[in-house]
Parts: structure tokens; C-alpha cells; sequence
């Protein structure tokens, strides 16, 4: 093994080695594995460095050192040739001791010494940030800058915007410094302890909460690959402390003692050993009948970004941009399909909103499946568009919601696996009609296409992702349909 190789270390592989030391062995040695693209974790890159750049008009003037183009001995002597310049702004400002390389975002001189403003997306202080610039301060200060004090720029969640972006207000910013000098002492030892871990090949660490804390780590698919479908970690909810029976040796749900399981637990454990179903025809007939017609079947695809895009709008405010509407006349009618999405680069919300109530009628039944994230799209809009609202409400007060007879048990199939998500109920109940096969097989997949949609210059790539969240978004409302359908079937047949 080559050491001098691999000692080199950086500020994130100095957070990674801190969640689990054999995250930072595994990338500096990957394994011979496929891992499965991560189109999210992409998002949230991007979106950081987004907002990264934003924030840089809190300060504005300074000058960047880019992380493009230039090797990282570049950067430090660009970032050098700046200070030495007497730039008192810098952006991305370059810092390597000891084999340590670090980046801060925004370093600001002040009366000679220096201000390090950290920017995350994130819509508070995290301990592992106070970590992320403690590590910024050791670097920095060892490298000769004195550092007066430590900020942590985040969004600040109570913006709404008004014309204009106003930097000073989207962000909020928190003084830090005592955090981040509390944990200087720590550090040497941290890292000399990293290193030698590195050294020693890989450690001997096995699965556990820290696999998703601070973050989801990258090595999940490869360290986890020994878990079953089955396993005690896919009953859902809080109950059974599964780490501490995996330690134990029990990694099947048959393995747990059931006396140990909590209702809902059990009731899973139970129907999933036993492939057991549930269905009560008298609670589903009166489920059925509160609902009328003409039925409307509803879904929204919204989307959310730290940087509100429109006026009016907070950051991280869930905005629809398109939706589908399967209608029937009567039970088992066959339906009539509306859709809407957005052109990109508009806001979608006016045109959005006055599409539906022209197509959902005032007296129609509106079904959704979940119906707090329907009702909370149609609320923000009526709040938007006070003279919508008098509709709208009318629409939300007609809502009604398919999850409810899943939710509550009465109808249950034991390859729901405990969920009551429409992606579990649809294969069990109708296993002809499937979300395998499409390019977007999820909402998190719809946002990410919606965001890619509005940045894509490849008029093809357009075209397709459009047919994409259409087609995606239609079967979530045929998945109502039928759903529907299946429930009125099993009346009939008791
Ligand atoms: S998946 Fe868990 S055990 Fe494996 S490297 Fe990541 S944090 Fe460590």
C-alpha cells in the first residue's frame, strides 16, 4: 500500500472518515462493484453549488478560485497570489497543510484578519457543519491566516420573495466561531487517527445507524448487500431496536420472537411469515360509499428548490408544476384523461390552477391518494390567488382520500410489506398496470426531471423528458382507477 498516496486527505474525506472510517477507506480504495447511479445525490450537488454562488452577493466583489481547470496546487497558489494581492474577498479560497485540503466558500478580511462564511442548503445549523468549518479553521490557521470568527450561512426558510432576489434576506447567517475553536484541540488526533486507519487496510466496521448519519452513506449498496428483502430492517415505523438485534445475530423477521414486535410491527411480521391478506367488505362498502360522481382522480408532481424562483413563493415551497385527472361519470365508467404540464421558464401556478378548476367539476368528488399533500397544493395556491380561492376550496372540501381503507387496514395484502404507499398497493392489488419499466418511477424522480427539464439545452432530451413525466404522472391516476376498481370488485364479490 502506498501511503504517501493515500494519506492526502480533504475536508469531506476528513467528514466522511468521522461518520465511519471505513466510508473514507472505501473511496480511496473502491470496491469491484456496480453501484446504482444516484441521479439525488447529483441534485443536491448541483443545487449546493448553486446556491453557493448566490451567496456570494452577500460579498460582493470578490474573486473566485475555481475548482475547474486548476489542480489543487494551482488553487493554493492562486489562492496565495490573492491574499498577497490584498483581495479582501475571496470565493472558494484554496488551503492545503500537511496534506490536508480544504475549500471555503466566502473568506472575508476584515481589519487584517479573516472571517470564514460557510454556505449550506440546509435551513439550520448541523453539528456536522460545525465540524466542516472547525476543520476549515485548523487548515487555515495553520497555513498562517489569522481567523477572527466562523459563520454558517443557511437558507432562511421564512423569506418570501418579492421581485427581486434579496441575498441578505434568503440567507441567514450564525456566528459560529466559539463551536468551531472548541473543537480545534480535537482535530490533530482525528486526523492522525484517520491516517492511521488508512494505513491498517480496510477497517472492520459493520452496519449501523451511522450508515444514514449525518448522511446517507455512498457505500450502502455494497456494505449492505448481505440483507435480505425480508429483513428485520424492512418492518416499518419505530418499535424493535433492529440495530440491536442485527448485533445479536437476527437479521430475518421469522428469527424475531413476535412478543417482542409493537402492533403494527407485528401485524407486518404476521401477514408477511403467514402471506396473510386482509380485507373487511363492510368497512370498504362504507369507504365507497362516500364517495359520488362524477369522480375526479387527482395527482400533482411538485417541485422545490432553496431559492424561491417566483414571487410569492418561500424557499423549499412545494410548487406544482403539472398534474393528471382521470374523470368518471359513474362507477366503473370507462374515464376521460386531462393533463397539464408546465413550459419551462414559466410559473406554473395561475395557468395551473384555473386549468383545474375548469376541468374538475364543482360538484365532482375529487380523490387523491394521500390527501394532505392534494389539499396542501390547492390551500397555497388559493392563498396565491385570492380570487381562486372561493373554487378552490370548493374543490379541496370535495376531496377524499383512496390511501384511507390501506391506511386502516382493510384492505391489506401481505406484499404491501407494511406500506400503504400507492407503489406497494398497485403491484399487490393490480399487478398487470406497473410503474417497472418507466423513467420515472417516483415523485423524488419526477422533481429531479423537472429541474433537468428546465436546464437542458438538448431539444430531444426535452421532448423526452416532458413524454416522461407525462406518462409517469398519467399512471399514478390509471393506478387510482383501477385501484378503485379492484376495492368495487371485492364489494361485489363478498
Ligand atoms: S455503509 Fe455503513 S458501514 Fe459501510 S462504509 Fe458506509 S457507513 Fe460504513
Amino acid at each position: 500500500m502506498n501511503f504517501r498516496r493515500q494519506a492526502g486527505l480533504s475536508k469531506s474525506l476528513i467528514l466522511k472518515g468521522m461518520q465511519c472510517p471505513k466510508a473514507l477507506y472505501l473511496t480511496k480504495n473502491p470496491p469491484d462493484f456496480e453501484f446504482p447511479p444516484d441521479p439525488a445525490r447529483d441534485a443536491r450537488f448541483q443545487a449546493g453549488s448553486d446556491v453557493g454562488i448566490i451567496a456570494q452577493g452577500l460579498f460582493p466583489g470578490g474573486v473566485e478560485v475555481p475548482y475547474e481547470g486548476l489542480s489543487i496546487p494551482k488553487q493554493v497558489e492562486k489562492t496565495r497570489q490573492l491574499i498577497d494581492q490584498g483581495i479582501n474577498v475571496i470565493y472558494e479560497a484554496s488551503f492545503d497543510f500537511n496534506g490536508i485540503f480544504v475549500k471555503a466558500d466566502i473568506l472575508v478580511r476584515r481589519d487584517g484578519m479573516w472571517e470564514i462564511h460557510e454556505v449550506k442548503m440546509s435551513t439550520s445549523v448541523k453539528e456536522v457543519n460545525l465540524d466542516d468549518v472547525a476543520i476549515q479553521h485548523y487548515v487555515l490557521s495553520r497555513c498562517g491566516l489569522s481567523v477572527s470568527r466562523a459563520f454558517l450561512v443557511h437558507i432562511d426558510n421564512s423569506y418570501v420573495r418579492r421581485g427581486e432576489l434579496d441575498v441578505h434576506r434568503l440567507f441567514a447567517s450564525v456566528d459560529i466561531t466559539d463551536e468551531v475553536l472548541k473543537r480545534q484541540a480535537a482535530l490533530p488526533a482525528i486526523i492522525a487517527r484517520l491516517r492511521e486507519d488508512l494505513q491498517k487496510g480496510e477497517p472492520d466496521i459493520d452496519i449501523g445507524p451511522h450508515c444514514s448519519d449525518p448522511y446517507e452513506c455512498d457505500f450502502i449498496p455494497w456494505c449492505w448487500r448481505h440483507i435480505p428483502k425480508d429483513s428485520i430492517f424492512s418492518l416499518r415505523g419505530r418499535g424493535i431496536d433492529k440495530f440491536a438485534w442485527y448485533r445479536q445475530g437476527t437479521i430475518r423477521i421469522e428469527d424475531l420472537p413476535l412478543d417482542a414486535l409493537n402492533g403494527a410491527q407485528r401485524f407486518q411480521a404476521e401477514t408477511t411469515l403467514n402471506r396473510q391478506d386482509v380485507v373487511e367488505p363492510d368497512k370498504i362498502r362504507e369507504f365507497l360509499d362516500s364517495l359520488w360522481y362524477p369522480l375526479c382522480h387527482l395527482d400533482f408532481e411538485t417541485f422545490d428548490t432553496p431559492v424561491p424562483p417566483f414571487d410569492g413563493t418561500r424557499p423549499y415551497q412545494k410548487i406544482p408544476f403539472q398534474y393528471s385527472l382521470h374523470i368518471q361519470s359513474s362507477a366503473g365508467a370507462e374515464p376521460e384523461h386531462c393533463e397539464y404540464l408546465v413550459e419551462r421558464g414559466r410559473d406554473p401556478r395561475r395557468e395551473l390552477a384555473e386549468r383545474l378548476l375548469a376541468e374538475i367539476p364543482e360538484e365532482a368528488c375529487v380523490l387523491t391518494y394521500n390527501q394532505a399533500f392534494e389539499k396542501g397544493v390547492l390551500r397555497g395556491l388559493a392563498e396565491t390567488f385570492p380570487d381562486l380561492a372561493d373554487a378552490l376550496n370548493v374543490r379541496i372540501d370535495n376531496i377524499r382520500d383512496l390511501m384511507v381503507p390501506f391506511k386502516k387496514r382493510h384492505v391489506y395484502r401481505w406484499q404491501m410489506r407494511g406500506s400503504y404507499s400507492i407503489k406497494e398497493v398497485l403491484p399487490a392489488l393490480v399487478p398487470d398496470l406497473t410503474y417497472k419499466g418507466l423513467s420515472i418511477g417516483e415523485g423524488g424522480m419526477a422533481m429531479l426531471a423537472y429541474h433537468e427539464m428546465c436546464r437542458t439545452d438538448d431539444l430531444f432530451r426535452l421532448a423526452e423528458i416532458r413524454e416522461n413525466l407525462l406518462e409517469y404522472c398519467r399512471l399514478d391516476t390509471l393506478a387510482m382507477v383501477r385501484i378503485l376498481g379492484a376495492l368495487e370488485g371485492m364489494v361485489k364479490k363478498s
